[in-house]
């Protein structure tokens, strides 16, 4: 089925509402094509330019007749956003932007830049938002305590690594301070990561990770993209019987079930038993493993006696688990980040008990970096400004 049709925003005058390319598959665009009596090979080609070259106009599609070019022109489009805000972290290793969606609605991505290290070659992350707001409410999050507004379309997930894909193309980024490093030009990797549940918006979300991982399309391996979720046991059900290898990220942020509901109102619907049973079956589904995502809250979630019982709680699923643990970005909400005694402490307990963990290295915090608090401030500075 080929998704509705949505506006361009930069044709006001638009009697017609125009199809997104960005929200078609390979075969749903032949099937738009064939509708208008053009070649089906049209498409592949017209894939190509949107996904390959990463060109942003129907003008530039050179070998296209100049009649379908017009045509593509008056029909469709292909994802437009309106950046409203820039920011670059210090040592330009992490880059946010604030898009507006055709609605007026605001949404965050980010771009993280990760140097070569021994083995390991330079990444390029994109932190995509799939929704405009969230559900959840969890209490350490900027996004959470905005509330919902609406899930995205696959081509509005699409759109936010595109942009960054020709960013980094049109200017290749190497760390400063390593002359001898190959410049990165391409995108490395997706996380599901900013604002929104992405399997709260499940359609969409698969759709555009189907799209970004066809080889016609963006061709980027479902190994190198992830879906963060708070929990969602049906959706992360049905994630492990789709075949699509991405990989899966469990927003955990609590041991128990009495300390999980407090930061966590999904807790209550979906207490840890059901999310581990779920876990379990995915891990047996896929043979893959989990990330768990532990937001270190100081003095909330943060004791020894905490990571024990994380510990014993994750147990169970063996090398099959992993903890990320995340020092708190700090939100209006007064949270605060553990010292590094404390996370040490932390992870030492997970270590002597077999549970493999990382921490993830703060970065971008002079750029209002951990989701939903660049739209935040950018609606704070709005509403400061009276209208007359
Ligand atoms: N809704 C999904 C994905 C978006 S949030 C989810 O919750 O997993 C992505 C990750 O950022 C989640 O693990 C979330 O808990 C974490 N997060 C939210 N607010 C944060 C903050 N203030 N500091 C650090 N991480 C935060
Ligand atoms: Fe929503 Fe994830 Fe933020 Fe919770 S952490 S409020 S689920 S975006």
């Amino acid at each position: 089925m080929i998704p509705t049709p949505t506006t361009d925003m930069n044709t006001t005058q638009q009697t017609q509402p125009k199809t997104d390319l960005l929200t078609l598959t390979l075969p749903q665009l032949q099937e738009w094509l064939a509708a208008r009596g053009e070649a089906a090979f049209r498409a592949k080609q017209i894939y190509s330019w949107i996904y390959q070259q990463l060109v942003d106009n129907f003008a530039a599609m050179s070998n296209l007749p100049l009649k379908l070019r017009q045509r593509l022109e008056e029909e469709a489009c292909i994802g437009p956003l309106v950046v409203r805000s820039e920011m670059s972290s210090k040592d330009d290793r992490t880059r946010k932007i604030l898009l507006e969606l055709a609605d007026g609605k605001l949404i965050e991505s980010v771009l993280m830049l990760y140097p070569p290290l021994g083995e390991s070659s330079a990444r390029a992350t994109v932190c995509v938002s799939s929704q405009a707001g969230c559900a959840f409410g969890c209490t350490f999050c900027a996004t959470g305590q905005m509330g919902f507004d609406r899930h995205l379309q696959s081509g509005e997930i699409i759109a936010q690594v595109l942009h960054f894909a020709r960013e980094l193309r049109a200017t290749p980024w190497s760390a400063a301070g390593l002359p001898g490093s190959t410049p990165i030009d391409h995108i490395t990797n997706i996380v599901l990561m900013g604002m929104g549940e992405p399997l709260h918006n499940y359609d969409n979300v698969l759709q555009a990770l189907r799209i970004l991982n066809s080889a016609a399309g963006f061709n980027l391996g479902a190994r190198h993209m992830t879906v963060s979720t708070v929990g969602l046991v049906p959706a992360i059900r049905k994630l492990s019987q789709e075949q699509l290898q991405v990989n899966l990220a469990i927003s955990l942020h609590a041991p128990t079930n009495e300390a999980r509901s407090q930061t966590m109102p999904v807790n209550r619907k979906y207490p840890l038993e059901e999310l581990l049973a779920a876990c379990q079956d995915y891990i047996t589904a896929t043979r893959r493993q989990v990330t768990f995502e532990y937001v270190l809250l100081a003095g909330v979630n943060d004791t020894p006696e905490r990571a024990q019982q994380l510990a014993e709680l994750l147990a169970p699923l063996k090398q099959f688990a992993h903890v990320n643990c995340i020092p708190v970005n700090a939100t209006s909400a007064g949270y605060r980040p553990p010292g590094p005694d404390a996370i040490r402490a932390f992870r030492n307990i997970l270590f002597e008990r077999g549970i493999s963990n990382s921490v993830r290295a703060e970065r971008g915090d002079d750029i209002a970096a951990a989701c939903g608090q660049l739209r935040t401030r950018f609606e704070n500075r709005r509403k400061a400004i009276p209208v007359v």
